[in-house]
């Protein structure tokens, strides 16, 4: 039975028209009703779950998580962070997207962006039929879709104004946007709704943050201001506190405000909130600086009437970067950093290696091409770049972390090119 056919039995008269599918707990939601039809299927489910586990599990690493994070060989010691890889929002994303596939063999299926950070899992989704068009979808591509076209919202959701465009078409929407990214929503439009501005502290350009900053202006009226870096903090606090340039303030944030957005006016209360991924110590520091300079500007008694700040980082972030900050008080020679380049928590993981000792970003393990030469992302400069001479051929001790994008099976296969390159065979390793 296709989901059309689903939906008559149990609420007849709809159309599939006049539905927007929102998987919440792998159901449809049709609009004005309570009724939901269940996609928990076992069939499905069961299908589902061997898939993804085929596609991204490895044994190895639950072998390494078993026995302490540890695994030695030779004059080789690799050491995993005790938290590392798929976070809960990521494996939900990827279940309601194979999901779909199996429960919609016969629709097209099209995804905004990428599901996740991660080429190599957007790749698998493009092999089983799923066509990606852009994040933010132009004309050409919203008047391709129908309404028995499905679109996957990936984990990190989707500009208001995009999916209303969508809502429009009559698209059916397989919703992956994480719940704690629509926990930052909430706090945002509140925000908005008592005429506060929301500083978001991330990155303007990044999917998550955009998202973001569009439900500050679904009500019509709230203002944003997004802030990445703690130089950029101090510009805004000493604006708050001395005025300045307007036209400078503006050209400095360009493509990070909302229309119409006047600093002279619209940082007299302010509430911040941050991208999910950030780096933990960096958004305090953000929300202190600011709240300082406001609590100098207004002072102390009025402070409640000016600034609020909300903790938005997630768990799953959290975790990944206190297990690593653990690794690093421990002895290592270096740190790899596995995941994809445009994924933040893994930029900010590496940022962490960075500041301790010598640490190579990769997205996967062909980039360790000898022992001689690894191609690696440089994040400060937007490009992979190569060092020579990285692998040092005495006793070692590597440490390995990845992001909440990153799948098992490519740390594993990074473990084993570690190994391969010290001329230990799988075998060995097995043994070990
Ligand atoms: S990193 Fe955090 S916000 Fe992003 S999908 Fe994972 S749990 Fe959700």
């Amino acid at each position: 039975m296709n989901a059309a056919d689903a939906l008559h039995k149990l609420a007849p008269g709809w159309t599939m028209e006049r539905c927007v599918l929102k998987y919440s707990g792998m159901s449809i939601e049709a609009p004005g009703g309570p009724k939901k039809v269940n996609l928990r299927r076992p069939d499905i489910m069961t299908a589902v779950q061997a898939q993804v586990l085929s596609h991204y599990r490895s044994d190895m690493v639950e072998r390494i998580r078993a026995n302490g994070h540890i695994l030695s060989a030779g004059d080789l010691t690799v050491k995993l962070a005790k938290e590392f890889g798929f976070c809960y929002g990521v494996e939900r994303a990827i279940d309601l997207a194979y999901a779909a596939c199996k429960a919609y063999p016969d629709r097209r299926i099209f995804l905004l962006g990428e599901i996740i950070h991660n080429p190599e899992v957007n790749d698998q989704l493009r092999r089983m039929g799923i066509v990606t068009i852009a994040g933010k979808p132009k004309d050409e591509e919203i008047n391709q879709l129908t309404p028995e076209d499905l679109v996957i919202i990936p984990a990190f959701g989707t500009e208001v104004a995009t999916r209303r465009k969508l809502e429009e078409k009559g698209c059916l929407f397989v919703d992956t946007t994480c719940g704690d990214v629509m926990s930052v929503w909430k706090r945002v439009r509140q925000y908005s709704k008592d005429a506060v501005t929301s500083i978001i502290h991330g990155k303007a350009w990044h999917e998550e943050t955009m998202a973001t900053s569009s439900q500050a202006r679904s009500s019509g009226s709230g203002h944003y201001l997004v802030v990445f870096t703690l130089a950029e903090t101090d510009y805004v606090c000493n604006y708050i506190l001395h005025g300045g340039s307007k036209e400078e303030f503006l050209q400095k944030f360009k493509g990070g405000y909302s229309e119409g957005f006047d600093p002279d006016h619209h940082l007299k209360a302010i509430g911040v909130a941050n991208q999910t991924t950030m780096l933990r110590g960096e958004t305090e520091d953000v929300q202190r600086r600011l709240k300082a300079a406001m609590v100098q500007k207004y002072g102390e008694a009025e402070i409640h009437h000016h600034f609020r700040f909300f903790d938005t980082i997630c768990g799953a972030t959290q975790d990944r970067q206190d297990a690593l900050q653990k690794l690093l008080l421990q002895p290592l020679d270096l740190l790899l950093v596995v995941g994809g380049y445009n994924s933040s928590n893994t930029s900010h993981l590496a940022e962490m290696g960075e500041a301790k000792l010598p640490t190579y970003f990769i997205k996967n393990a062909a980039k360790m091409e000898s022992v001689k030469l690894i191609r690696h992302y440089n994040q400060h400069i937007h490009q992979e770049v190569e060092t020579l001479d990285w692998l040092p051929q005495r006793k070692l001790t590597v440490g390995i972390t990845a992001g909440a994008s990153c799948p098992n099976n490519l740390i594993e296969d990074t473990i084993r090119r570690l190994f391969e390159l010290r001329g230990i065979s799988v075998q060995q390793l097995l043994a070990a």
